[in-house]
């Protein structure tokens, strides 16, 4: 039984009511479905149960590790339930509204769920590695004061179906069927897209259950990194029911300008979610928590704030590295991006205090696609309109 995720007070997610989607034609969709979810829907359209558990097998097999759509390519499943299969069911994907490539390879895909809800997944080709950026929610309801997609007003969880469909679309879109051990160009996920995966647990649980499936995506959990703005209570069962790397959202160090910057702070503060990071199961000298920082011009940078960092990270005696982020900059953001000096000093602070501080260089910015710059083209569009008739009321003199 899950024990439902208290509420945390005035920044708890708002539920937007959603009717579950039905296809027009019936015909259920099986991607995201366990395998015992497969088994269920397949009693429930007429096999006998032994029947279910062998097809409910098979059928996982072709969705998860070779990618199939089309039940026609299921050659161990007999030609004449074919038709029956294509009558009752479907392998669906997230319908691709609009591609972009950014001049550095970065490729952002603009997606929209059946009920017409947008979200964005990002690719992050490197020489040595493929980084998938997946989105756990169409927006986000913690309102963080440097993040564009906090100031999104639509929200909704994304299914389990909608999340590993993200990873599958990638895989169809670089021909990286059936799922092989060497070689691939996506070799990472991070959960580091629209919305807080924690607030959507249960989902984000079940879809990467399904990454990390060896027989399906096959994606090891230590190539998976969650990242959370620091929802504490939900933390330990992270680490318990997924069991992939953690990086946790800081971006400040004392109370005043966490709450600002992340107001999640003001319900668990930085002491508590520290608690939580050094209880982290798995969480070892080989397997180091991020500490994600983002770099803010006069608000967080200075060598003070470093010194705390180091001060705080060692006194949880917490196995951590340190993400410095410069600030990737949105219309009407109140911040600006620290100095690159001020980036290298802050750096070496924390070096010299024996934590690694990389700073991740901003990819993507071009088609707002680095971190913080996800904003549907839809929600631009309906601010845009909104504006216009605002426009349009002020010349009308209403
Ligand atoms: N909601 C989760 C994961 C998504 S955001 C979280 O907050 O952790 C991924 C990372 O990008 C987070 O560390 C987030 O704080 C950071 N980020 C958000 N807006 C940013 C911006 N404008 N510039 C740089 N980093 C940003
Ligand atoms: Fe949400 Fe993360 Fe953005 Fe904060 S930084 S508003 S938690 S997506």
């Amino acid at each position: 039984m899950n024990v439902p995720m208290p509420i945390p007070g005035h920044i708890d997610p708002v539920p937007v009511p959603r009717d579950p989607v039905v296809r027009a034609d019936g015909r259920r969709d099986l991607l995201g479905r366990s395998k015992d979810e497969l088994r269920g829907l397949l009693a429930e359209a007429g096999l006998d149960p032994k029947q279910a558990k062998l097809r409910a097998k098979q059928l996982w097999h072709w969705i998860y590790n070779r990618g199939a759509t089309d039940f026609g390519v299921m050659t161990d499943i007999s030609k004449t339930m074919h038709p029956w299969l294509a009558e009752h069911f479907v392998i669906g994907r997230p319908d691709v509204v609009e591609g972009q490539v950014s001049s550095d390879g970065t490729r952002k895909w603009l997606l929209r769920s059946p009920d017409g809800h947008d979200y964005e997944m990002v690719f992050i080709p490197d020489a040595d590695r493929g980084t998938l950026c997946v989105s756990s929610q169409v927006g986000c309801t913690l309102t963080c004061t440097f993040c564009h997609t906090g100031t999104m007003r639509l929200v909704r969880n994304l299914t389990a179906g909608e999340i590993v469909g993200q990873v599958m679309l990638a895989r169809d879109a670089l021909g990286e069927w059936p799922s092989q051990p060497e070689g691939r160009l996506l070799t990472n996920i991070v959960m580091m897209g629209m919305g807080e995966p924690l607030y959507n647990f249960d989902n984000v649980r079940d879809a990467l259950k399904l990454v990390m499936d060896g027989d399906g995506l096959a994606l090891s959990k230590r190539r998976i990194t969650l990242s959370t703005s620091g929802v504490v209570p939900m933390m330990a069962r992270a680490g318990e029911e997924i069991g992939v790397n953690l990086a946790v959202s800081l971006h400040g160090v004392t109370k005043e300008v966490r709450d600002e910057l992340v107001p999640l702070n003001k319900k668990y503060g930085i002491e508590e979610l520290l608690a939580a990071c050094a209880a982290y199961p798995g969480a070892n000298n080989a397997r180091r928590i991020t500490f994600e920082y983002v770099m803010l011009k006069g608000r967080n940078d200075s060598d003070e704030d470093a010194r705390e960092l180091v001060r705080l990270l060692r006194k949880h005696k917490l196995p951590a590295k340190v993400n410095l982020i410069p600030f990737n900059p949105w219309p009407g953001a109140a911040y600006e991006c620290s100095d690159p000096d001020r980036i290298r000093s802050f750096s070496n602070i924390i070096f010299e205090g024996g934590i690694s501080a990389p700073v991740r260089t901003p990819r993507g910015r071009d088609i707002d696609a680095a971190c913080g710059q996800l904003k549907t083209a839809a929600e631009k569009k309906s601010r845009a309109q909104k504006d216009r008739e605002a426009a349009e009321k002020a010349l009308a003199g209403v």
